[in-house]
């Protein structure tokens, strides 16, 4: 079994398979570093924190920047997730209010809200071909307790703004069709799509712009030096005025104590065979779907007739032989009817949590620009990041002084890693008597 911080993972995605991997068709392509550089800005991590960060400052009119990228942009999770594209953060939109109370809950998550909505607009205005779909997606429930996910849709409505339409048992299976589900909720102007093409197409707008890529570059050391910054990598080194550490779960050495409090956490994807028309049958909407559990499943239609599904949280990686078997299981649970389909591509990847399971935002004492910890809500809440962040760096501090009550708190190190999994088991345990309860009550 490989451990975090190995290179790469193995089980080459879906998303990878359909793009050459040096020129991929939205041209971008990028070079190592050699020598020295002088930069305005410098980010480290080609993820789409940092990626967006870039985005955002261009738009501000700040475009001496440079981006050090380890692997290829989009080679961490930000290019081999399920590409669902919705609001919220990893903490549950109930511990968002209780931890800081219904109006500031209502405020932040409205960000995350406007930001699926910024990301959809942006794919448009730069003609980033990256397969978007807006039919939307569903939220199922496992738990056939109706009554819940409707106090839950109101509830959401009343105090976050955010509307969540409910779908009856029989109005869900016109989205999706399983018996495995009861009703569901459905979340408009939320939509999925290729993130690796997406995060390629930005990085080559920036390109375009003049903006520096260097792929293939891992940052070795960051030390504070005169006016600003040194970025030290193996065969050159950066000087920047600013510095963002954007190295999402795939780093934990380069600034132990922002990194620290991070939590690297492993979920998986397999792709099926083409499905011909069977597909339409199961999903006559083309939604993405996740469900109600903790550890839920989620998946979606692909443009060329398979089904990408995902589920599993884990502190451990898996082989694509163990991902595979694991997650024919799953589906065969909820689409028993496919229980014969073969995954052709299976592979994992990392995200990073802290303990608080929000984003972490901000600045250290010495001056260097972080964003991190995205969890499992990664899209929406790394591009509003970018947004904050560069509102930040060009004086505009309001935004990311919210973010300030989530600080990089340890995780615990090696026992920590245990304590999350443990806790990842109770509530999976939790799940697996609550869907056994509701089987009892329906008998
Ligand atoms: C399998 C999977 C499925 C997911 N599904 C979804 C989903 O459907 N919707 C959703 O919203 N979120 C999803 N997520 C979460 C989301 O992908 C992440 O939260 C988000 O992409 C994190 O972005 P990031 O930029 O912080 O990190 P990353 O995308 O991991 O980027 C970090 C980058 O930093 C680079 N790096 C690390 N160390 C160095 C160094 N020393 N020098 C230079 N570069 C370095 C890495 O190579 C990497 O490219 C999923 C995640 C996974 C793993």
């Amino acid at each position: 079994m490989m451990t975090q911080g190995d290179e790469g993972w193995p089980g080459q995605s879906w998303y990878e398979s359909q793009a050459d991997a040096s020129v991929d068709e939205s041209g971008l392509a990028s070079d190592p570093l050699v020598g020295e550089r002088f930069f305005d800005v410098a980010i480290v991590g080609g993820g789409l924190a940092g990626i967006s960060t870039a985005i955002s400052l261009l738009e501000r009119g700040v475009d001496s920047i440079c981006l050090l990228e380890a692997e290829r942009p989009g080679s961490g999770a930000s290019g081999r997730n399920g590409g669902f594209v919705f609001a919220g953060y990893s903490l549950s939109n109930d511990g968002l209010i209780g931890q800081v109370g219904t109006d500031d809950a209502a405020v932040l998550h409205g960000w995350t809200q406007d930001t699926v909505a910024l990301i959809r607009r942006r794919i448009d205005r730069l003609g980033i071909a990256c397969q978007a779909n807006d039919a939307g997606v569903v939220l199922a429930d496992w738990f056939g307790d109706d009554a819940r996910l409707q106090d839950f849709s109101a509830r959401m409505g009343e105090t976050l703004g955010f509307r969540l339409d409910f779908l009856s048992r029989e109005r869900l299976r016109q989205f999706v069709d399983s018996p495995r589900y009861g009703a569901g909720l459905f979340e408009p102007g939320s939509f999925h799509f290729n993130p690796l093409q997406h995060i390629r197409g930005l990085a080559r707008t920036l390109q375009q712009a003049g903006v520096a890529i260097h792929d293939r570059t891992p940052v070795r050391r960051i030390e504070r030096s005169e006016g600003g910054w040194t970025v030290h990598c193996d065969r050159g080194r950066v000087r920047a005025g600013e510095i963002v550490l954007a190295t999402g779960g795939y780093d934990q050495k380069l600034r132990p104590p922002v990194q620290r409090a991070l939590q690297p956490i492993a979920t998986y994807i397999a792709v099926t065979e083409p499905l011909d028309g069977r597909l339409a049958d199961l999903l006559p909407r083309p939604v993405a779907v996740y469900d109600t559990r903790f550890a839920f499943d989620y998946f979606r239609p692909l443009p060329d007739g398979r089904l990408l599904w995902g589920g599993r949280i884990s502190i451990a990686d898996r082989s694509p032989a163990a991902i595979r078997r694991l997650l024919a299981g799953d589906l065969s649970k909820v689409f028993p009817g496919l229980a014969d389909v073969r995954f052709e591509h299976a592979w994992g990847g990392w995200m990073s949590y802290a303990r608080h399971e929000m984003p972490l935002l901000g600045r250290c004492h010495d001056g260097l620009w972080y964003a991190l910890a995205f969890g499992g809500h990664g899209m929406a809440t790394t591009t509003l990041a970018g947004e904050i962040l560069a509102e930040a760096l060009t004086g505009q501090g309001e935004r990311i002084d919210c973010f300030r009550r989530w600080q990089p708190v340890w995780a615990g190190g090696l026992a920590g890693r245990a304590v999350v999994q443990s806790r990842y088991w109770w509530l999976q345990a939790r799940d697996y008597w609550r869907e056994k309860r509701s089987f009892r009550q329906k008998r």
